[in-house]
């Protein structure tokens, strides 16, 4: 660090910062350089510090790669741990706006940030998510198979869910027998499929892992069965009328005498 300053107006923190190493490496070729061709200034916005905005002023250099045959003449220092290559914000603030926008979602996500020192849109915030690299999912010996909608009643996807872990692993584009078939090709392993009792599940399942066993799920079973119940209970309407008049017409004073008399049973009273 080389000076500081504080504006209350814009609650606002601005540090000089200054690399320290005279060499860098070339991106290209990897060649070491301490030949400097310029110096220049980057703006980072840094974690917030109380409720003042922090901004870096990082002075660093441009260097001539010193390996004639790149073909990188001049590059930029880099500074990974910092900063991405052009970057305005540094990695740590990204990581923190990351989980604020992963916890909240876009808008009330760039709400929040707003009074933790850090201007931020929703759709930047929302860039910062997606732009995260997937966590990869070792292949589940146990999977879960079921559709979920873009777009209700319109389009369709296939969620794939390990449910060893209950770990959602894999989205697919669309819920056809071929594309179910086709990842369980590139991903072997698979010994369990639960799914529900959609012809395209099922021939997904037999063309991409034959050898897997197949199980219905236990949600589309009872989803079915309740179905079933409803038809048949809809077919004896009339006499479950009946049945419900007669219960409530019937005396329920026998009914506590029967009760009462284990009791004194009980307590050892004969
Ligand atoms: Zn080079």
């Amino acid at each position: 660090m080389t000076s500081w300053s504080i504006s209350e107006t814009e609650n606002k923190l601005t540090i000089q910062v200054k690399t320290q190493n005279i060499q860098a490496v070339c991106p290209i070729c990897n060649s070491t350089s301490d030949i400097v061709h310029s110096n220049y200034q980057r703006s980072l916005l840094d974690v917030s510090w109380g409720n003042y905005q922090v901004c870096l002023k990082l002075s660093t250099r441009k260097l001539f790669c010193s390996n004639s045959n790149c073909e990188r003449r001049i590059f930029t220092q880099r500074l990974p741990k910092i900063a991405a290559p052009w970057a305005r914000r540094t990695e740590r603030l990204n990581i923190q706006l990351i989980k604020v926008g992963l916890a909240q979602g876009g808008l009330p996500g760039s709400r929040l940030t707003q009074h933790l020192g850090v201007k931020i849109s929703r759709q930047t915030l929302l860039r910062l998510v997606m732009k995260m690299p997937l966590p990869s999912h070792p292949v589940p010996k146990v999977l879960g198979v079921d559709d979920w909608a873009y777009r209700k009643r319109h389009t369709y996807g296939t969620i794939l869910v390990d449910l060893e872990t209950r770990q959602p692993i894999d989205l697919l584009s669309d819920r056809t027998a071929t594309t179910l078939a086709e990842w369980l090709q590139e991903h072997p392993g698979v010994e369990i499929i639960s799914r529900d009792r959609a012809k395209a599940y099922k021939e997904g399942a037999s063309r991409g892992c034959p050898e897997a066993i197949q199980i219905a799920d236990r949600f589309h079973l009872l989803q079915n069965l309740a179905q079933m119940l409803e038809v048949v209970l809809n077919q004896h309407r009339t006499l479950l009328k009946n049945v419900e008049d007669e219960t409530n017409n019937c005396p329920i004073i026998e009914d506590q005498k029967v009760v009462a008399q284990p009791k004194q049973s009980r307590n050892g009273s004969h």
